[in-house]
């Protein structure tokens, strides 16, 4: 029998998004008092918590900010940027400054990453059916046919300070699914923070941006989700930063003999990657950088990611390996508290 492990939780995340809470601490003042909403978008369960005087406004520019891409971004919505660049048939498409910083921001990580992230994996990606919930396990003819239509490199984005087009070569398409989520998270940010926020937590689906500290100071806590079960097995403290994870248990399916499948595949052969790392947890500045990092770094494995990590120098990660162990950057070493049995190695 198959199993879905997203579709079992947005069906508990569907429940929570009935509730949204204003929860205001009269005895505590103000300035401590919190707005939190909870919302379905981007194919996630997607919640905001917020602090401060004009935090309910500000949350719901956030949403209908998110709202805004998510209509840009579906691969699924025949009506999106995306639906017009993937049936363009090898024409050039005017495209919007979002789409383009999204794309660009895939194409630099796929040129770093050797080509581990590629944003023209679509086609392969709906084979597996990845996107629609139908899933199957493809023949691999048929991924090899596929992946011919598949290479970022062949992807021409012309930006333009006036003007952004894009064109992709007959019969591509491309699939903004590793990426949209730390974007559209960068710009919920910026809407609070245009709002005159200064502390809020926002949560799409697993990934995590925060904007400044606690109301009281200290740092946000935030969880790291076991690869292995449905704990957590530590903790990473930040402040104004994105903690953005990849996973194997984020998105499968199991086939009739119960050999499961993921959802980040490899381009390089156009199956679920299985490079050695079951989880792939980025932190950093840029909520779309980490988020392209994350499932580059998820396909390429840790010593390939260790080099990327060296060039870039702009972020740090902790990756669980198929074998229980985490190995994380030196700049984690302060801010990260393994509370699991698993051995802490701190990369090269
Ligand atoms: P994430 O959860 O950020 O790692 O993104 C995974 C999603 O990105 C998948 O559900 C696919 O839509 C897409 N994807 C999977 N593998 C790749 C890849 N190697 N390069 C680009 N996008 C991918
Ligand atoms: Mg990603």
């Amino acid at each position: 029998m198959k199993k879905n492990g997203k579709s079992k939780y947005l069906k508990i995340t569907a429940l929570v998004s009935a509730l949204i809470l204003n929860l205001t601490a009269c005895d505590l003042g103000e300035d401590t008092s919190v707005y939190q909403t909870g919302f379905i978008s981007m194919d996630t369960y997607i919640s905001f918590t917020v602090y401060g005087n004009n935090r309910e406004n500000a949350a719901k520019a956030a949403q209908k900010e998110t709202q805004r891409l998510e209509a840009l971004f579906s691969v699924t919505d025949p009506n999106s940027e995306v639906s017009k660049i993937n049936s363009a048939n090898g024409a050039s498409v005017k495209i919007s400054d979002d789409t383009a910083n999204v794309i660009q921001t895939a194409l630099r990580i796929g040129e770093i990453s050797g080509g581990a992230l590629d944003v023209t994996l679509r086609p392969v990606i709906q084979e597996w059916g990845f996107t629609s919930d139908e899933y199957k396990v493809p023949m691999e003819e048929t991924l090899n046919i596929l992946l011919e239509k598949v290479d970022y490199k062949a992807v021409e984005l012309s930006i333009d300070p006036t003007e952004k087009n894009i064109t992709l070569p007959n019969g591509f398409e491309i699939d903004l699914g590793a990426v949209a989520k730390g974007y559209a998270g960068d710009k919920a940010i910026e809407i609070l923070k245009e709002n005159g926020i200064t502390s809020a937590l926002v949560n799409f689906g697993g990934n995590v941006q925060t904007v400044g500290t606690k109301p009281d100071g200290t740092k946000w806590n935030v969880a790291v989700r076991s690869p292995f079960d449905e704990s957590n097995f530590g903790v990473l403290k930040i402040k104004d930063q994105a903690v953005v994870t990849s996973g194997a248990y984020e998105r499968y399916f199991e086939d009739e003999n119960g050999i499961r499948y993921h959802h980040i595949i490899d381009p390089a052969n156009g199956y679920p990657a299985r490079s050695g790392i079951v989880s792939a947890t980025i932190v950093g500045e840029s909520g779309c950088l980490c988020d392209a990092l994350s499932t580059a770094v998820f396909v390429m494995g840790a010593e390939k990611a260790a080099e990327v990590y060296r060039i870039l120098g702009n972020f740090e990660m902790l990756l669980v390996t198929d074998e229980g162990k985490i190995l994380i950057t030196e700049g984690l070493e302060e801010i990260f508290e393994n509370r699991s049995e698993m051995t802490v190695d701190i990369l090269p």
